[in-house]
């Protein structure tokens, strides 16, 4: 994500270090490799023009009063002027309504359906809340079904009147039900077209109308550039939403929309999604995503995907583990599960400072650990358990069993003594300040 962007500012940065003064001179082809940068990440020329503004405007004021290196200086504030530019503070979604109707909106395709689905397993995972989906694309019965597989898939249920072509009254039925069956959550899904169109913004202002919701989530294709700020502006046009579902950012996307729709239309970026899976999506938060594009890494999304993953008391088996230095392949096995469970791997580790850029090109997914796995299982009880039996014959047999070769097999017992070692000593808390500067 961004990734482009980020090696953009990174140049434009260097060219900085080293200098000991802010000054209009040095600042001016910086500035131009800023602007460069945005435009060919698709931000809108006027957004990426008032944004070399503003920065220049701080860089130079502020040139006098501090004393720190000029590059870090223009990161902090370029920093500060993206997470402005995406709006500052996270925003949360109104959820006080009983029950609380969020009505979605968007193009055909946009991924209004599968955010239905994420946003419904969201709230019931991590907030206790009821929802009940509601199919309101009444044209399209795949749409229905769709959304349908979507609810057993989160077992949520869903709720359809077939042969019913009225959205209208549908939206209205559904939160009939949900009073009487106690949900507190009710969200409705709508058809969308393939371009915007007068029906279709009819349709879906009566629905605003009928149910007035507590929330309007307009939601749209990040990969769809510009395209997908003029969109947002006709939708915000009509029915004046609440917050932006900004979908497909883990495709190859240059993330100029992200950057633009919020000063485009002034409404909050609220939800990113991140793959097709129903795990697949984040709150948005300007900072950390400001922190992403200047490829600092995203650490505080990170540690908290992985809290949400982690078992406590499994963490502590572990640490007693580490520090006895018991740790076997059983325990290798669990982890990788758990890092599995944090969501598509390519995600993750563009969240580790500098890790993005490294790991870019590379195919990383659920994939990359199926070797090791096939080599763990091929081990004996005794083998996992104790590693240092597995002599060259026993190497030849696991490579056998698990359809890989020796080299392999040599290269994830090297890796499993080299982890061990270095976590041994993490958990005896030596050294842990090196080792984390050298991750930097
Ligand atoms: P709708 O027509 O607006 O309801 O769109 P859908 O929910 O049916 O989504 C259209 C396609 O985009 C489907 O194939 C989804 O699996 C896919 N999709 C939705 N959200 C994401 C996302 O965040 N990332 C990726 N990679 N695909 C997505």
């Amino acid at each position: 994500m961004f990734d482009n962007l980020t090696d953009r500012l990174e140049q434009s940065f260097k060219m900085l270090k080293g200098q000991g003064m802010i000054t209009e001179i040095n600042v001016a082809e910086t500035l131009k490799d800023i602007r460069r940068a945005l435009l060919d990440a698709d931000v809108n020329f006027k957004i990426a023009k008032q944004f070399t503004d503003d920065v220049k405007e701080k860089a130079l004021g502020q040139q006098v009063l501090t004393a720190v290196k000029p590059g870090q200086l223009m990161v902090k504030i370029v920093k500060d002027e993206l997470t402005q530019l995406m709006g500052g503070e996270t925003a949360e979604i109104e959820l006080t309504g009983s029950p609380s109707v969020i009505l979605m909106a968007g193009l055909q395709g946009s991924g209004k359906t599968t955010f239905s689905g994420k946003l419904a397993n969201m709230l019931k995972r991590k907030k206790g809340r009821h929802p009940l989906l509601v199919a309101g694309d009444v044209y399209r019965p795949a749409a229905i079904d769709q959304l349908k597989v979507v609810g057993e898939q989160i077992d949520v249920p869903v709720y359809t009147e077939d042969g019913n072509k009225d959205p209208v009254k549908i939206a209205k039925a559904a939160i009939k039900e949900a009073k009487t069956k106690g949900h507190d959550v009710v969200i409705i899904d709508t058809a969308g077209r393939l371009a915007i169109d007068e029906q279709m913004m009819k349709e879906i202002s009566s629905i605003k109308n009928a149910v007035e919701p507590d929330e309007i989530l307009f939601v749209v294709d990040a990969m769809t550039g510009q395209d997908a700020v003029n969109t947002a502006k006709e939708f915000n046009d009509t029915l004046d939403f609440d917050g932006v579902v900004l979908t497909k950012l883990d495709g190859d996307t240059r993330g100029g929309a992200a950057l633009s729709i919020r000063s485009v239309v002034e409404k909050p970026i609220k939800f990113v999604g991140t793959g097709e899976k129903m795990d697949a999506v984040d709150v948005f938060h300007p900072t950390r995503m400001a922190d992403r594009i200047l490829g600092m890494g995203d650490v505080v999304s990170l540690v908290e995907k992985a809290q949400e993953q982690f078992d406590e008391g499994e963490a502590r088996k572990l640490q007693k583990k580490l520090a006895k230095n018991t740790f076997n392949f059983d325990d290798f096995l669990k982890q990788i599960n758990q890092i599995k469970k944090m969501g598509d791997l390519k995600d993750v580790v563009s969240m580790i400072p500098g890790m993005g850029k490294a790991m870019k090109n590379m195919d990383l997914d659920d994939d990359a650990f199926k070797h090791i796995e096939a080599i763990i299982h091929s081990m004996t009880p005794e083998e996992r358990e104790n590693p240092a039996v597995i002599n060259g014959s026993r190497r030849k047999r696991i490579a056998n069993g698990s359809g890989t070769n020796i080299q392999e097999v040599n290269r994830l017992l090297k890796q499993f003594a080299e982890t061990r070692k270095m976590m041994k000593a993490v958990s005896q808390g030596k050294n842990v300040q090196r080792m984390m500067g050298g991750m930097k």
